[in-house]
């Protein structure tokens, strides 16, 4: 996987792009700026890596949009050492942005083909991130409690069994809706209190039960 000079000037323009749609956080604009998102695009988009769009990926799924990573990434307030879940493995792209940030990652994929093809690439790339095949609605109750967990998937309802595995004082990012989701900080402010912000409007594709 090779990294050129034009690759590198047009991921500054993102991230560029990024900061006039109100990205500010210095430390996840420099990890866009780090990450090589060509990487975890099929080859055939290669083009279209550093546009601010979600892309296709394998089984009818898509590599979220920059913009929609920098938000969830920043209601998570993530810092080095934090133990983050994330629903919805992908392209990894995500994933390898939180590892870049200092967290302990874990993320969990749904479909068996994706599972394998990202796992090969965070080996590649020499990123150590704990990759599980299963059902996101039920975590990785192994690991818990979390300091962080983001869905990147969309949610009909606010999973509940991820929710227990929040630590008191974690915080869960879910795009919680049907059609186009909400996107919802639930901070577990003690052991059955939630407090619950929400943060514009988005489009995921569903998260769904059980796995294949
Ligand atoms: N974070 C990813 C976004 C991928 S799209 C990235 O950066 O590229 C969302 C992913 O969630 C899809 O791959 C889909 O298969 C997965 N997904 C949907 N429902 C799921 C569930 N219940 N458990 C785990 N993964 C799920």
């Amino acid at each position: 996987m090779i990294d050129t000079l034009k690759d590198k000037g047009l991921r500054k323009q993102m991230v560029e792009d990024l900061k006039r749609k109100g990205v500010d956080d210095v430390q996840i604009l420099e990890a866009f700026n780090e990450i090589p998102r060509h990487f975890f695009v099929p080859q055939s988009l290669y083009g279209h890596a550093y546009e601010d769009t979600p892309l296709p990926i394998a089984c009818k799924q898509t590599i979220s949009q920059p913009y929609t990573v920098a938000m969830q990434t920043q209601l998570l307030e993530v810092s080095k050492n934090k133990r983050i879940l994330e629903i919805g493995t992908g392209s990894g792209y995500q994933a390898v942005i939180l590892k870049k940030l200092g967290a302990y990652v874990y993320t969990i994929e749904r479909h068996k083909h994706i599972y394998e093809e990202t796992k090969k690439i965070f080996e590649k790339l020499y990123f150590n991130i704990a990759a599980k095949y299963g059902d996101g609605y039920l975590g990785w109750n192994e690991f818990a409690p979390y300091d962080g967990i983001v869905v990147t998937c969309g949610a009909p309802e606010v999973p509940q069994k991820l929710l227990s595995q929040l630590k008191v004082g974690g915080i869960m990012v879910v795009p919680v809706g049907d059609n186009t989701q909400t996107m919802t900080k639930i901070i577990r402010v003690s052991e059955d209190k939630y407090e619950t912000t929400h943060h514009g409007s988005f489009r995921f594709v569903p998260m769904v039960e059980s796995y294949e």
